[in-house]
């Protein structure tokens, strides 16, 4: 899954692409209002958090640029504390959510994923496929009822996949949803990825869920 955060104080945008990056997002960080949203109308984002006060463009004004240019990705916005109608002006701009600064980051974790659980009508946080189970609030994953281990990056990959079954990802839907910008270039990343994640989910079991079109990308059938 992929991030963009729009922020302008170097300390909170640091923290929470840190953060964020450490929960396995790609996560990519815009520092003013007009730089956001190029970012925003360049790329695929999974979800964008954006501070309301910003240079250049204020956050309010970048929602609803990118609203009236199609964009549905979700917006999850950040407020000053007491800053009552922005929060109502923010909402009614397209916001999906806010979030009150000072905040704690595992709150921002929590809002996050559970706007990313909402668009494909997943029921609660497990995504299955076959005998593939991941559970996305306590990042476990089990083949068979056996526990795997994977790292940050090949959990948003299998995530990836998992939240479009039966459907051919090309390798550069991959890259945009589980990469950021940095790794733009180095386009056999995904290859490389999907060779690790067959080695811990398919190695060894009963059948492959991860299958490869040749020319064009990947897909994984869950029957
Ligand atoms: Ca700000």
């Amino acid at each position: 899954m992929r991030i963009l955060v729009v922020e302008d104080e170097p300390g909170v945008a640091g923290f929470v692409r840190q953060g964020l990056t450490e929960a396995g997002y790609a996560v990519d960080v815009a520092a003013d209002g007009e730089e956001g949203l190029a970012y925003a109308l360049a790329a695929e984002y999974d979800l964008m958090v954006v501070d309301i006060m910003l240079p250049r463009r204020d956050g309010l004004s970048l929602l609803q640029e990118i609203r009236r240019e199609g964009v549905q990705t979700p917006v999850l916005l950040l407020t000053a504390r007491d800053a009552i109608d922005d929060r109502v002006k923010g909402l009614d701009a397209g916001a999906d959510d806010y979030l009150v600064k000072p905040f704690a980051f595992q709150e921002l974790l929590a809002r996050i994923r559970a706007l990313l659980r909402r668009p494909p009508l997943q029921t609660g946080s497990i995504l299955r496929a076959g005998d593939l189970e991941m559970d996305l609030t306590t990042r476990q994953v089990w083949r068979a009822g056996k526990e795997i281990f994977l790292t940050p990056r090949e959990f948003s990959l299998l995530e990836m996949l998992l939240r479009h079954p039966n459907q051919v990802l090309t390798r550069t839907q991959i890259m945009e949803h589980v990469w950021n910008f940095n790794f733009y270039g180095s386009s056999n990343v995904v290859d490389v990825y999907i060779g690790y994640l067959r080695r811990k989910i398919d190695r060894g079991f009963a059948f492959p869920l991860i299958h490869t079109v040749r020319g064009v990308g990947y897909v994984l059938k869950a029957e």
